[in-house]
């Protein structure tokens, strides 16, 4: 698990230290022992090292706590929250690292901030400590040369940052375990989905009790529907159901390129893998190709406050998205917009649109092939 502690305008690395000891006699009263580094840049960043089976569905919601804990005893000093403005003269704890596809600089690295390079290098408490009382921001940025002095000095600070291995106390395991239990068996969300359809008729799947991968990889998954309109339904597991979306021109791939999504019924998790025909007459009647399928990651946000920033895995996309809810005047609908962020991505060529991710079968292939067929190999 790790905190970076970030100054804000007008704060320093002294700041980011009275933090960190913050940080650890937090960790130490829950029995855990944390180790920190100064980034080389303008920060510090505490580690506390667990080596045991544990995943980031834990770790981050203990993380964010802590830090809100801390900006709470200290709202002058801490920030837990990410807006830039918030960090004038405070330090923000970043909870948010312990997460998939989050970077911190590593030990050792050299920083090119200056002509003068710094080094990311682990530091005792008691230094920490001695630099508060003299005031010394000087003493926590440390040049090469110094960091080979150190290291033949101390020998390697961090090396329990690999080996040392820690649990977090079993009560707080077991209240992290129960905040993301699910409440119900057969989700109530699945109802309108189950309204809609003859399942005596349509091929779809029917609702059935199941529960939503666990750890930070869900499942999405992104379906090309030949209704009465071409559209693309982009489903995201989550909660036990599959939040869904028709994105009517599909996924954007050029970074802050918007396309509307429309938010549709949650779909059950079954669903993820249906590709077939929906007979005419059906609702959503036409050919359901798994136009792509993969993992994602949420690297920020929450479904019910309208925003999710999410990195996705797929065989056919790869990279970040966001989906934001939006107000428009003229209609009460809740309207989404699925847009590009952080980069582009690559483009799409005409055969690969039209190819299914899950079994390389095209739109016309899968409108003419038996139906009854392609059932029989599902799970
Ligand atoms: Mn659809």
């Amino acid at each position: 698990m790790v905190f970076d502690c970030d100054p804000g305008e007008g704060a320093n690395i002294l700041a980011c230290a009275r933090v960190a000891l913050m940080l650890r006699d937090v960790l130490g009263d829950l029995g855990l022992k944390s180790f920190a580094k100064v980034s080389g840049s303008k920060g510090l960043q505490v580690y506390v090292p667990l080596n045991s089976a544990i995943t980031y569905d834990e770790t981050q919601p203990l993380a964010k706590a802590l830090a809100e804990l801390l900006a709470q005893r200290e709202p002058k000093l801490i920030v837990s929250a990410m807006a830039k403005r918030l960090r004038t003269k405070k330090v923000f704890i970043d909870w948010s690292q312990n997460a998939q596809h989050k970077t911190t600089v590593g030990v050792y690295s050299l920083r090119a901030k200056t002509y003068k390079p710094h080094v990311s290098v682990p530091v005792q408490w008691e230094e920490l400590e001695a630099a508060l009382e003299t005031r010394d921001v000087e003493a926590l940025f440390f040049t090469p040369e110094q960091t080979i002095e150190r290291l033949d000095k101390f020998g390697d600070l961090f090396k329990p940052a690999l080996a040392l291995k820690q649990t977090l106390p079993a009560e707080i395991r077991r209240h992290l375990t129960q905040a993301r239990a699910p409440k119900a068996k057969h989700p109530d969300s699945l109802k309108t989905y189950e309204a809609k359809r003859d399942f005596r008729k349509t091929s779809e799947p029917k609702p059935a009790p199941q529960r939503s991968r666990q750890g930070s990889r869900r499942r999405f998954v992104i379906q090309k529907h030949a209704a009465s309109h071409l559209h693309y339904d982009f489903r995201l597991e989550m909660h036990d159901v599959l939040k869904s979306w028709s994105v009517p021109k599909g996924p954007p791939l050029k970074l802050d390129e918007r396309r509307l999504a429309m938010p549709t019924e949650d779909h059950p998790i079954d669903y993820l893998d249906f590709e077939g025909i929906i007979p005419k007459g059906q609702y959503g009647g036409g050919t359901v190709m798994v136009w792509d399928i993969g993992t994602y990651e949420l690297l920020e946000g929450n479904y019910y406050k309208g925003f999710l920033r999410v990195y996705l895995n797929g065989t056919k996309l790869k990279g970040e998205w966001t989906l934001q809810r939006f107000v428009d005047g003229k209609d009460e609908r809740d309207k989404w917009r699925l847009i590009k962020t952080q980069r582009n991505t690559r483009a799409i060529s005409k055969k690969r649109d039209d190819e299914s991710a899950l079994t390389k079968r095209t739109m016309g292939e899968i409108a003419t092939a038996a139906d009854a067929q392609w059932q029989s190999n599902r799970r």
